[in-house]
């Protein structure tokens, strides 16, 4: 029986900005990323600013996009992959990402999800509940200063990723690492804290800062608040060993 024909959720439709095959940085294995559009941050540093609108003509189904990943579902099978849920933060189209998940499921693909933790999770528990993996970012633990640079605060952050946590998800915890917002020896002391009070994770990845995305903002006509540099990578290795310390894993993908 084809998958298509069993699945209420074919006809759900979304906004996908960008599709990638043969992803090898966002999960095990080879996998396709589908970047669902929107997001309710704004992180000065993000170099995706073409994503934070989920608003766009050029939607597409679940059974669409479900199409273009069965393209390629030999080699996630052979190579232990799967599909990444990326944004734009994901969750801010709940329904299509509930279908693309449910859907992924079915055909017994492996699921992960790439989130900023910040989102309703009364609305989304039940996604978190179907996905096999999630990678989700500490980017400070200081509240005023997470939203003085992101635009929110990161009370419901850290709250979400300790459900993610208890629900016996694999986890990853990403840092993007920010000179002079959060590479201090304090907030990294704090965040590997937390991690270790509250959770049990693979491991944590650092995300060093990079200015790839900076042409965007001119392109779109953004103000760029802040301006960063690219840290050196003795200083990288510093804050990964610092995190060592706290014997909490490091990732290198
Ligand atoms: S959460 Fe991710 S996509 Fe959203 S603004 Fe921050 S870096 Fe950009």
């Amino acid at each position: 029986m084809k998958a298509s024909k069993q699945n209420p959720n074919k006809n759900i439709k979304g906004y996908v900005f960008q599709t990638q095959r043969w992803s090898l940085h966002d999960g095990d294995g080879i996998r396709t990323s589908i970047f669902l559009g929107g997001c309710p941050l704004r992180c000065s540093w993000c170099h995706n600013p073409e994503s934070w609108s989920r608003n766009s003509t050029e939607t597409v189904s679940v059974e669409e996009v479900i199409k273009t990943i069965k393209r390629d579902e030999v080699f996630y099978r052979a190579s232990g992959g799967g599909v990444t849920f990326s944004g734009g933060e994901p969750t801010y189209q709940t329904e299509f990402l509930r279908g693309l998940v449910k859907s992924c499921m079915l055909l017994g693909i492996n699921t992960a999800i790439e989130t900023s933790g910040f989102f309703n999770w009364k609305s989304n528990k039940d996604i978190f509940q179907m996905l096999d993996f999630v990678f989700v970012d500490i980017k400070h633990m200081d509240s005023k200063i997470h939203k003085k640079y992101t635009g929110v605060g990161n009370k419901l952050i850290l709250e979400n990723i300790t459900k993610i946590s208890d629900l016996g998800k694999t986890i990853i915890i990403r840092i993007p690492l920010i000179l002079g917002v959060n590479d201090d020896d304090e907030n990294i002391d704090k965040t590997s804290r937390f991690i270790l009070e509250n959770l049990d994770i693979e491991g944590v990845e650092i995300l060093p800062y990079h200015n790839l995305g900076e042409y965007k903002y001119k392109e779109l006509g953004l103000d760029t608040q802040y301006q960063f540099a690219e840290p050196a990578k003795e200083r990288i290795e510093e804050i990964k060993d610092r995190i060592k310390s706290h014997s909490i894993n490091i990732i290198d993908y």
